[in-house]
């Protein structure tokens, strides 16, 4: 069957969360935008890719496909994937080595992916060889800055009895004691079983993370998560050697050599790689393999992107777990996945599973 590209198009979506307004200490967010790309083969086959952005611009994204990428696209085999990232890469590497042109390419990446799983007709875990066949869960969706410390404990609450046993909770209030009240508050509701973990998203500075950190320990936190700027290895690395709660990173890094930097400098403990913000599937499994060699597990980053890092980490021996965020995003998938007793379901249908329903792209489509 051809995989010979003869079409390529893409979608922008924003489509309004149905919850209460999200915040994080850097971020209020009410919808998300989405890119889809749409590759068609002279042989029949349709793959899909996406990315997303809970911030407004992902249209920048769109250009670089449209104007840069589509062109290179147009014509080539989609089996040769590799050389056809690295094409994309070096067309426009002068001014988006990182950020919305690699967005861009990531979501291209996935289309070439769902060829060719499409191709085999295997989705995507098992294309690339189960390591299991469910992938444990665990919840951001109650632990956010907007919640009061009881709506945190009533949510968290919820979470356990829904047959989760890890929540997240969101740190990087002006008050950082105000923080750690609401860590207790919340250890104290649901027992010492449950694991907690916390995500600053950047706000501390080295000092505000030295003074508050070593105290997560009293609540047995299971990780920080990106305590300050991403961009500062130095001060992670600093920060980890003077504290026992690991620290997690990821979200934000976009290279494999970011998480090498990170990983040599003993700076990063858990390995949140986030494939749509790396190159793609093919990035993301260098960084795993990385990850290992240094016997550090991978949780990977996600919000909207559960079924392809789902998918990812069945098929990764040392992937711990898997994000659940923004739940009532699901059904704008084609076939969604869902979490029962703190587990996903894996897709049974061939490819990625990254294909957005018609009906989503009638109602949010604004480019
Ligand atoms: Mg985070």
């Amino acid at each position: 069957m051809s995989l010979k590209i003869t079409g390529v198009e893409t979608v922008l979506l924003r489509v309004p969360l149905k919850q209460r307004t999200i915040t994080d200490s850097q971020s209020s967010v009410t919808d998300v935008e989405f890119l889809q790309v749409v590759l068609r083969t002279e042989g029949g086959l349709t793959g899909y890719g996406m990315n997303w952005s809970y911030t407004p611009g992902l249209k920048a994204a769109q250009v670089a496909l449209d104007q840069n990428y589509a062109p290179l696209l147009m014509g080539a085999d989609a089996v040769q994937r590799r050389e056809l990232v690295r094409q994309m890469f070096f067309s426009n590497h002068f001014i988006g080595r990182v950020g919305a042109t690699r967005v861009a390419i990531a979501a291209v990446e996935f289309a070439l992916w769902d060829l060719a799983c499409k191709a085999v007709n295997l989705p995507l875990w098992k294309m690339l060889g189960p390591a299991r066949t469910r992938v444990k869960a665990y919840s951001t969706d109650g632990g956010w800055l907007s919640w009061s410390t009881d709506e945190l404990v009533r949510d968290a609450t919820r979470l356990v009895e829904r047959g989760f046993d890890a929540v997240k909770l969101k740190l990087g209030l002006p008050d950082p004691l105000e923080d750690l009240a609401r860590i207790a508050a919340v250890r104290k509701a649901v027992g010492p079983k449950v694991q907690i973990m916390t995500d600053v998203n950047c706000a501390w500075t080295l000092a505000t993370a030295r003074r508050i950190a070593p105290r997560l320990a009293e609540h047995d936190v299971t990780w920080l998560e990106e305590p300050m700027m991403p961009e500062d290895v130095r001060s992670h690395a600093v920060l980890q050697r003077a504290i026992s709660t690991p620290l997690a990173v990821g979200e934000t890094l976009y290279t494999l050599q970011s998480f090498r930097d990170y990983i040599a400098e003993g700076a990063c403990t858990f390995v949140q790689a986030d494939a749509t913000k790396l190159l793609g599937i093919d990035e993301w499994l260098q960084v795993a393999a990385l990850a290992a060699a240094w016997n550090l597990p991978v949780v990977p980053h996600t919000n909207v992107q559960q079924k392809l890092h789902v998918q990812l980490a069945a098929a990764t021996p040392n992937a711990l777990m898997v994000e659940n965020c923004y739940e009532s995003l699901n059904e704008m998938w084609v076939e969604p996945i869902y979490v029962r007793d703190g587990h996903y379901s894996l897709p049974q249908e061939p490819g990625c599973g990254l294909q957005i329903r018609d009906e989503v792209i009638r109602d949010h489509r604004i480019g």
